[in-house]
C-alpha cells in the first residue's frame, strides 16, 4: 500500500518537475525499472542547496494555480520559497487535523495560536487550517504581546495553546509579575513547536521540565518544517513522534546513506507524499534524530521520531567527541543558576572546532560550571564573559521566530 504511493508521488514529480526529471537522465534511472524501496534508495538525496539554487526547476504546477508563498525559516543559510496551491492547502489541513488529534484536541477545544500566522510562514497557517478541517475554535493572537495573550486567554477560555516552548516561559514570567492567575486558568495543553521538549529516551529536557515545575498543563511536542510539510506530533503517551504515514515517506540516514538501526542517530531524508506544487524526493532534512518502529502504547502502528538533537552540518568534533548543539543546551540548562548563554562554534587554526560558552559578567561559579561541563560533555569548553545585554541581543535576533542560542561560525 504505502510503496503504491511512493511510486505514484515518484510519478507525478518525474511527470511535472523539471528538477527530477533531470535527475533521472543524469542518473541514468527510470520510472519503469522502480518497482521496490531499494530501487528507489539509488535515488540520490535532494539537497537544500538544491532546493535554493534550482528553487523554479521543483515547481511542478502552472504559475496560475499557486495560491500561498512562503519561506523556509532559513536557520541555516537564506530563506528558500515554497508554493502551495489548493490541494497542497487541503493537504496541509489533513495533516495537522490528525496532529491535532494525536494531541486530544477535539471539536470542543478552543485552541489560542500565538506562532504568527502571517510573515510568509506555513506553519501558522496550517494549525488554522488544521483546527477548521477538525472544526475546533482557534483565536489567532500570533506571536509576543503577553498581554493580549492572557487577556484573550481570560476572555475566550481556550483549552489549549500552541506555542514556542520558551515563549511559554515568557508567558509564565508575565503572569507571575502582573498577578495573572495562570494556574487556575482554561487552558490544559500546549502544543509545542520550533523548541525540543524532550530528550532521545522522550523524558522531558530541561526546558520541558522547567515549564512543567511552574505550569501544571501536559506539553505536547510537534515537529515539522516547510520542506516536509507535514508535522509529526506526540500522542498522550509522549513516546516520539507519530509519523503519518500515509502522507510521508521517511528514511533515517547515516553519513553513507545506509539506514541506520532503530535508537541510533541518523539524518532525516523525508518524500513527503501527495504534494503537487513542490513535490520533493528523498530531501535531505539535516535534523538528525532517532526513531523507533515498535507499536506505541497508544496502539497505533507505524514509526515515530525522537526530539531532533541537531542539524548534519552542526556536528562539532572536540577532542575526538562528536557533540550537537542540542547536548550542550541540555547541559547548559540543567545548570541551576544559569540564565542565559551563548554557545559558539568555530574553527582554529588548523581546521579543528573549537566550542566557546559564552556567559553574562554577572556569573561567578565559573569553576562549578566548568566540572558541570566537563561531567556532561566529557570535554571542557572554553567559557567567555559577555556584557548580560550583548547576550540577550544575540538570542533574540531582529526577525527571528525563534531565540538563537548556537551560532556555527565554522
Ligand atoms: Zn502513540
Amino acid at each position: 500500500m504505502h510503496w503504491q504511493e511512493l511510486q505514484q508521488q515518484l510519478k507525478y514529480a518525474l511527470e511535472n518537475s523539471r528538477f527530477y526529471q533531470d535527475v533521472f537522465k543524469k542518473q541514468a534511472l527510470y520510472l519503469e525499472a522502480m518497482s521496490s524501496y531499494k530501487d528507489f534508495r539509488k535515488i540520490p538525496v535532494t539537497t537544500k542547496e538544491q532546493l535554493q539554487q534550482q528553487n523554479c526547476d521543483f515547481i511542478a504546477v502552472p504559475q496560475e494555480e499557486i495560491i500561498d508563498h512562503v519561506t523556509t525559516s532559513g536557520t541555516l543559510g537564506k530563506p528558500v520559497s515554497f508554493y502551495l496551491n489548493e490541494h497542497d492547502l487541503n493537504r496541509l489541513a489533513m495533516n495537522e487535523a490528525a496532529s491535532f488529534k494525536l494531541a486530544g484536541i477535539t471539536k470542543l477545544d478552543k485552541v489560542l495560536i500565538t506562532t504568527t500566522l502571517d510573515r510568509r510562514f506555513m506553519a501558522g497557517m496550517a494549525y488554522f487550517l488544521g483546527l477548521r478541517k477538525l472544526g475546533a475554535g482557534a483565536i489567532r493572537t500570533g506571536g509576543g504581546l503577553p498581554a493580549l495573550q492572557w487577556e484573550s486567554v481570560f476572555r475566550f477560555k481556550p483549552t489549549y495553546i500552541i506555542a514556542v516552548p520558551s515563549f511559554l516561559l515568557k508567558l509564565i514570567q508575565y503572569a507571575q509579575e502582573n498577578g495573572i492567575d495562570y494556574q487556575n486558568c482554561s487552558i490544559q495543553a500546549a502544543i509545542c513547536i520550533g523548541e525540543p521538549l524532550r530528550t532521545s529516551d522522550f523524558k522531558l529536557n530541561s526546558l520541558g521540565k522547567k515549564i512543567s515545575s511552574l505550569w501544571d498543563i501536559k506539553l505536547f511536542s510537534t515537529y515539522a518544517s516547510t520542506e516536509m510539510a507535514t508535522a509529526f506530533t506526540e500522542c498522550e503517551h509522549h513516546q516520539g513522534n507519530h509519523v503519518q504515514e500515509d502522507l510521508i515517506y521517511t528514511e533515517i540516514l547515516d553519513q553513507d546513506g545506509n539506514h541506520v538501526a532503530e535508537g541510533e542517530v541518523g539524518e532525516l531524508v523525508v518524500t513527503p507524499l501527495k504534494v503537487k506544487t513542490m513535490p520533493l524526493i528523498r530531501f535531505a532534512t539535516g535534523d538528525m534524530l532517532t526513531y523507533t518502529d515498535q507499536t506505541c502504547a497508544c496502539g497505533r502502528n507505524g514509526r515515530r521520531l525522537g526530539s531532533v538533537i541537531g542539524r548534519r552540518q552542526q556536528k562539532i568534533k572536540l577532542k575526538g567527541v562528536s557533540l550537537y548543539p542540542q547536548h550542550i543546551i541540555e547541559i547548559l540548562n540543567e545548570f541551576n543558576g544559569l540564565q542565559n548563554f551563548i554557545i559558539e562554534v568555530s574553527l582554529d587554526q588548523i581546521g579543528g572546532d573549537t566550542l566557546q560558552i559564552l556567559i553574562p559578567e554577572s556569573f561567578s561559579e565559573l569553576d562549578v560550571l566548568k566540572k558541570h561541563l566537563k561531567a556532561g560533555l566529557n570535554v571542557t569548553p572554553e567559557i567567555i564573559s559577555k556584557d548580560s545585554k550583548e547576550l540577550q541581543q544575540l538570542k533574540f535576533p531582529a526577525g527571528s521566530r525563534k531565540p538563537k542560542i548556537f551560532y556555527d561560525l565554522r
